[in-house]
């Protein structure tokens, strides 16, 4: 095609040149097909400044995928979802007014930040956030903000957290807690993953997740769900167990309780139709998850019930307290 060259600074035949260049981002090459044209004359190479097709853009996008990192657009769309502005968000996260708007135009965030911006586009941990600096945002927005958010949440995530928290108040990570927050999607897929390949009893479920919760923070000193545990009569349980498996029993099609009647007694069992998504939990949670379901493989009920009654933790409470983790440093198991 005919064109200006830069360098000439005449009309010559340009050649449209499209190849695949390394583009250094924080050490380490990305491959971008970058768009270039070169005259014919003098063999200058330059870009159309006119061009959309900015490689360094599509380098940074290319990094931001290949870390798992936020892109701009993610930023832009979630204040759109909560009709919130820059230097609202900005607030927010205590940041500089010019950091969030140089990342929704393209710049490629640093590490520390990046892991804030993924917190925060978690509808809890923006709830969170919201309820802790309450003075950034106008009553009435945050009132609206909120009932977004609890729709934003997944069926049984929703139902439970509506029923739970209305009814008991939310709590703050303690020692109850594993000095954790709860993680509502973590229990559930915890359910799943014990359930899946042989119908559980709820009474040896409520179990594996208490052992599942303290081995974890006996040996990694936080637990997995962020579940707090009661002292009940036929052992420890998740505090109030009873809303999460009404919860999932509304509103998960693929998790039913069923009753089944045995000789002397009537028991009632998780069926589990689905798969975990294993994607919630780390490498040691995983670790430990299979490690106690691996272990109580063979357990009935009633062998895991015996089990922890023995634990100094349950043995230290009365019917109805908590049971502190950190009673897990004499787990049985
Ligand atoms: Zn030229």
């Amino acid at each position: 095609m005919l064109g200006i060259c830069p360098n000439c600074e005449k009309e010559t035949t340009l050649e449209f040149i499209k190849r695949d260049e390394n583009i250094i981002v924080r050490n380490e090459p990305i491959k971008v097909n970058v768009e270039f044209y070169k005259c014919v004359e003098c063999g200058v190479e330059f870009r159309d400044p006119k061009s959309l097709n900015d490689p360094l853009a599509i380098a940074y996008r290319e990094y931001r995928h290949v870390h798992n990192m936020v892109q701009p657009e993610q930023i832009k769309e979630f204040r759109e979802q909560y009709n919130i502005t820059q230097q609202e968000l900005s607030n927010l996260l205590g940041w500089g007014g010019a950091t969030l708007s140089r990342y929704e135009n393209g710049a490629l965030q640093d590490e520390a930040h990046d892991t804030v911006l993924r917190l925060i586009l978690e509808p809890r941990n923006f709830r969170d956030l919201l309820e802790n600096k309450p003075e950034v945002v106008s009553e009435l927005k945050r009132k609206k903000i909120n009932g977004l958010l609890v729709d934003s949440m997944k069926g049984f995530e929703k139902s439970f957290m509506i029923m739970y928290e209305e009814l008991f108040g939310r709590y703050k990570p303690s020692k109850y807690s594993g000095y954790k927050e709860l993680e509502i999607a973590k229990i559930f897929n915890s359910i799943i993953f014990f359930c899946k390949d042989s119908d559980v009893p709820k009474t040896k479920l409520n179990k594996l997740l208490f052992y599942a919760d303290f081995k974890h923070f006996k040996e990694y000193t936080v637990s997995i769900t962020g579940a707090q545990y009661a002292h009940l009569p036929f052992g420890p349980a998740p505090d109030h167990y009873q809303y999460y498996l009404a919860a999932l029993d509304n509103e998960e099609e693929n998790i039913r309780i069923e009753e089944r009647v045995f000789a002397d007694y009537i028991g009632e069992f998780l069926v589990v139709t689905t798969n975990p998504n294993l994607s919630y939990f780390s490498t040691s949670e995983l670790k430990i998850l299979t490690t106690v379901k691996e272990y109580f493989s063979n357990f009935t009920a009633k062998a895991i019930s015996e089990l922890s009654h023995r634990e100094i933790g349950y043995q230290s409470t009365k019917d109805g307290d908590l049971i502190s983790y950190e009673y897990a440093a004499s787990l049985n198991i």
